[in-house]
């Protein structure tokens, strides 16, 4: 592999953005493949596990390009770029590719790692995990990340997103609102955890509906009762549409 290739586990779309600042946003996605976490409720195995490796592509920017050219017939649109973890992919020539075509490149990372053509993207989202992922948080990592992003100009829009199942994520979610994005006025998101991922074999699992939207009421009325009024909170719309299937 190049290093001007890029890892890819796939390509697909037109479809919606499921979670965060451009929930419901018309997108395709671009996944790459590999991530330097393996948090134990991860909802794309298939870009994460080394055995799913044989099954990512290098891939050059113009090749992508074309791809993404190719299910959009032409028409520009936002795409998303997400993983794994594609900050660990040398993507900003694609960032090029996409913008001297009129695209709208948004990147969705866990914010470990912090790259210079951060200011290319138009759209940032950083969603550190919290504790019941098993992963540790570093915030020196996320610091720079968010440093990375900033004094560009135009500046890509910034948003900050955290996934909750339970009452120790939520506390870390204030905590990461408290410390990173009320400084900033980073716009600040929750999302209900999906506690019934695909397995790691990538074979069908059971998706349970009705525990996430218990999930969602329970993360309203405690940001209520905390009277948190500046957070967003949207369950993962593609989930709600489509459980755990693939490629949509
Ligand atoms: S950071 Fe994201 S892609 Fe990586 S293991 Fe965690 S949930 Fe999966």
């Amino acid at each position: 592999m190049k290093n001007s290739q890029i890892l890819v586990s796939e390509v697909f779309g037109p479809t919606i953005q499921g979670e965060g600042a451009l929930a419901g946003r018309v997108t395709v996605f671009v996944r790459t493949g590999g991530c330097d976490f393996k948090c134990v409720w991860c909802d794309t195995p298939h870009a994460v596990l080394p055995c799913n490796k044989p099954t990512w592509t290098p891939q050059t920017p113009e090749d992508i390009f074309n791809r993404v050219y190719e299910l959009t017939c032409g028409t520009p649109c936002l795409v998303t770029l997400s993983g794994g973890n594609p900050a660990l992919q040398p993507l900003e020539p694609l960032l090029d590719w996409l913008h001297r075509n009129n695209y709208t490149s948004a990147m969705e990372t866990q914010g470990t790692v912090a790259r210079d053509w951060f200011v290319k993207l138009d759209h940032l989202i950083l969603s550190p995990k919290p504790p019941s992922s098993r992963m540790r948080f570093n915030p020196a990592q996320l610091t720079r990340c968010i440093d990375a992003a900033q004094g560009a100009y135009p500046q890509p829009k910034l948003s900050l997103k955290v996934v909750v199942m339970d009452e120790g994520d939520y506390q870390f979610a204030r905590y990461v609102h408290r410390a990173f994005a009320s400084p900033l006025l980073i716009p600040f998101y929750l999302t209900p955890g999906n506690h019934t991922p695909p397995p790691p074999d990538g074979s069908d699992a059971v998706f349970d509906r009705e525990g996430v939207l218990e999930r969602t009421r329970w993360l309203v009325a405690r940001a209520a009762e905390d009277r948190w009024h500046s957070v967003s909170i949207i369950p993962q719309l593609h989930t709600l549409l489509w459980a755990n299937q693939q490629g949509v």
